[in-house]
């Protein structure tokens, strides 16, 4: 199957193409005069596109063991497939997630420069650690879908960090790429600062696939690509509306996830 639609990434204002153009000129002029910065402190390091010691010390690779479903780190091996109590307790509408990083310190630094301070170049090594992270989940997927911004909000950030996040991961696994397959209907409130609760009534009901994208999904098995999951309410709405429109299943990758008492 090809890519099924690949809508622009970018739908910038007037002028902001412009002056994001001059800016990324900016930055690759900086980059040929300054010596490689760390990805996420700017620390002087020695290759291009990579992280300092001590940032990498910080980060904190998701590694087996894990909870099968959710993908939280087990301090202790307890079996293949073992569940952890939250998945038990609260299972939720996905198959399974996963992540390649706690959602701490340095992943922060990395979701959030991708995400509001227009550091496109840290996408293609995010979702580097997102194929290795999420090889199995890649591999099974019929087609990939990002989670999507509402038009107004992408009409004012540019572009859709997941997008991007998908983007790479699909063109490495030769898998198609559904950009348009789920649309956000309804403007939600920034989920940062929410409650659990709070964070799942924003979001319910806000995403739909539409008659074009039901043809996509049916019958076939999603991989949903996300920058972060914190309480999960954004993914699980997804799903549901993927499920709603015929999916088989739908597993999650993140680039970063919340692991509970570490918030
Ligand atoms: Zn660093």
């Amino acid at each position: 199957m090809e890519t099924v639609d690949d809508t622009l990434v970018e739908r910038p204002r007037p002028f902001a193409r412009i002056k994001a153009g001059a800016a990324a000129l900016a930055r690759s002029a900086a980059d040929l005069a300054l010596p490689p910065q760390c990805l996420a402190c700017e620390t002087p390091v020695a290759t291009q596109g990579s992280l300092c010691a001590s940032c990498w010390s910080k980060l904190r690779l998701i590694e087996k063991p894990y909870c099968a479903r959710l993908g939280i780190p087990f301090a202790y091996d307890i079996g293949l497939g073992a569940l952890s109590a939250e998945a038990i307790a609260d299972p939720p509408p996905f198959d399974r997630c996963r992540a390649v990083a706690v959602f701490d310190d340095v992943a922060r630094k990395l979701v959030h420069g991708l995400k509001y301070r227009d550091r496109l170049e840290l996408a293609a090594w995010m979702a580097g650690w997102m194929r290795r992270a999420g090889g199995e989940l890649i591999a099974e997927a019929d087609v990939i879908v990002p989670v999507p911004l509402h038009t107004r909000r992408l009409w004012w950030r540019r572009y859709n960090q997941s997008v991007l996040l998908a983007r790479t991961v699909t063109e490495a696994a030769g898998k198609p790429l559904a950009t348009a397959t789920l649309k956000r209907i309804r403007a939600t409130e920034q989920q940062v600062g929410l409650s659990h609760d709070q964070r799942d009534r924003n979001v319910r009901g806000a995403f739909q696939v539409p008659a074009s994208g039901k043809i996509v999904v049916a019958g076939r098995r999603v991989l949903l690509v996300d920058d972060v999951y914190t309480t999960g309410a954004t993914v699980k709405a997804s799903t549901r509306a993927l499920l709603r429109a015929g999916a088989v299943a739908v597993d999650v990758l993140v680039f970063a996830r919340v692991v509970r008492g570490q918030i």
